[in-house]
């Protein structure tokens, strides 16, 4: 057991998640849910995978706090405020956190890409929903390809699209950057073929997005205030009031969504990272 990378890991997540509770980006559970993730990954990962945690979590914050004015009467619909809790910074890092674990007792290759493929998962659906919901043109659902209110679950625009794009591309870049770094340093999470890392963020980030608005359209549990007149995805509105319960399951909340999502996007990216690895 590397007792000091564990300390860095420690030392790294709870300066990362003070810093997000000041700028607003977690509440107070939701630094409990980044220290837990980010010592996991971190002490058990490795620096590329602590340093791809961050890149998320950085560039998450920055898009949810990009244009705010402009999205928070779009943002209704949306379960949460831009501060993360707990539930959320599990569904986000906790699928990570456990590849991390695996990935200590059995450094494997394909479970380092399987973790790329999982944070461009989050990452690629945190660029989606805060971008495009800033769409111009009004989304449509992806079952059915009819138009919805912007920020319907399940609705879809070319604008969100190249956003989750985007959002997969710069996880997969990252992993190339800081893995090649690290491999430099003398130990890498591979022994060459970076170059597939871009790929294989790609797809992680565009199978794990697809999967979310897909979730989103069919069976995720989606409720209505009769107070505010609007869908959302909590059950309890942000105005307060409960809400009722419009369609899909119950249990299947925004987090366990995002959470199988970031599932699906590793499972396509370790797929991959087996085919070339
Ligand atoms: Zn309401």
């Amino acid at each position: 057991m590397n007792v000091r990378q564990l300390a860095f890991g420690v030392a790294f997540s709870v300066l990362i998640a003070w810093a997000g509770y000041r700028g607003r980006s977690l509440s107070r559970s939701g630094v409990v849910g980044a220290i837990i993730v980010g010592t996991l990954t971190f002490g058990l990962g490795g620096w590329t995978w602590g340093l791809l945690l961050i890149t998320f979590f950085v560039s998450a914050s920055v898009l949810s706090h990009y244009r705010k004015d402009d999205k928070r009467g779009l943002a209704e619909k949306f379960a949460k405020t831009s501060q993360r809790d707990l539930g959320q910074t599990l569904a986000n890092g906790g699928w990570g956190a456990v590849l991390a674990i695996a990935y200590f007792c059995r450094p494997d290759p394909i479970l380092f890409a399987a973790f790329v493929g999982a944070m461009a998962a989050v990452n690629a659906d945190t660029w989606a929903t805060e971008l495009g919901v800033l769409s111009p043109t009004p989304p449509r659902l992806m079952t059915t390809g009819q138009k919805v209110p912007v920020g319907t679950s399940g609705g879809v625009t070319s604008l969100g699209t190249m956003a989750a794009f985007g959002g997969g591309l710069l996880i997969g870049l990252a992993a190339l950057v800081l893995g090649q770094v690290e491999a430099i340093w003398g130990s890498g999470p591979l022994n060459g073929g970076y170059l597939w890392l871009v790929p294989i963020g790609i797809l992680g980030g565009f199978g794990g997005s697809t999967f979310d608005s897909l979730l989103g359209a069919t069976v995720q549990g989606i409720y209505y205030c009769s107070q505010c007149q609007k869908e959302t995805e909590a059950r309890i509105h942000r105005c307060g009031q409960p809400a009722r319960h419009l369609r899909g399951w119950r249990w299947l909340n925004n987090d366990l969504v995002n959470f199988s999502s970031s599932i699906v996007g590793s499972l396509m990216a370790g797929l991959l990272g087996w085919l070339v690895f």
